[in-house]
């Protein structure tokens, strides 16, 4: 018996549970962005409103040019809206400072669909960046980057450049450097965009043991298998959120 407030869904036979009033972690309200080009004006994003829980995968689809990057951007702190208002780990956006909106941006992880690796830099150089810029000490980096690319099969390569590696494993470690920081939520844009089907698979499920072990998750994508893996899907077209769904189960 679930008591009232409580917010359930299901995934991978796992029930689970999050108190809906005291956990709404992004809360977005009325969300609006208008670009202004000269006499142009574009309405990207037209009012939206949602909620995500701590520990949710949220998928967000659409057609192109309905708004999937502009509100990944506003979220990832990179852009800000025109109209509405967003809370963000339990922070209210328009209220943070720079200095408040560079401390929370380092709770934040990005992946999209080109690696977009520092071709000067080895493989392990690139996933320990996001650590030198943390002030991380030096050890303790090496622990943390040399774990996460033996877990993702990558340690026979750590001083490899990147235009030495595959597509797929450039993107392996673009997740590698996204999650490297341990961020609380990850935002990605069509992360297996460029991946063959092989490759796809093995990122996505990247994406969900990241998941599965509590970190949260919001990911644009045009792809139907990829939403399937996510809680529950966003539906934007032309700025405007027209529905949302439970993921249906498509991938294996
Ligand atoms: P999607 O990610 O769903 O393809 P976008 O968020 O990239 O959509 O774009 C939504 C709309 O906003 C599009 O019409 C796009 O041309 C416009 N847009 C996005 N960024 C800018 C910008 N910097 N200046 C002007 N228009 C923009």
């Amino acid at each position: 018996m679930i008591p009232d407030g409580l917010l359930l869904w299901h995934k991978d036979g796992i029930a689970y549970v999050m108190n809906e009033k005291t956990n709404a972690w992004i809360q977005v309200r009325e969300l609006s962005r208008t670009f202004t080009n000269g006499e142009v004006e574009t309405r990207a994003l037209r009012g939206i409103t949602f909620e995500m829980v701590p520990g949710e995968f949220l998928a967000v689809t659409g057609p192109s040019g309905g708004g999937k990057s502009t509100l990944l951007h506003i979220l990832g702190l990179r852009d800000r809206g025109t109209g509405g208002s967003v809370r963000l780990l339990d922070r209210e956006l328009a209220t943070l400072g720079n200095r408040e909106r560079t401390l929370l941006r380092r709770k934040l992880g990005c992946i999209d669909q080109n690696a977009g690796l520092v071709g000067e830099l080895s493989v392990y150089e690139n996933v320990e960046l996001p650590l030198v810029f943390l002030g991380m000490k030096r050890k303790e980096r090496r622990k943390r980057v040399e774990e996460l690319l033996d877990r993702l099969k990558l340690s026979h390569r750590l001083h490899h450049r990147p235009a030495q590696l595959s597509g797929g494993q450039q993107q392996r470690i673009a997740f590698a450097r996204a999650i490297a920081s341990r961020p609380e939520l990850l935002l990605a844009d069509e992360p297996t965009g460029n991946l063959d089907s092989a490759n796809r698979v093995l990122l996505m499920d990247l994406l969900s043991d990241f998941n599965r072990q509590g970190g949260s998750i919001v990911m644009v994508t045009h792809s139907a298998k990829d939403a399937s893996y996510a809680h529950r899907i966003l539906h934007l077209n032309d700025g405007s959120l027209l529905s949302e769904n439970q993921a249906q189960h498509l991938h294996p």
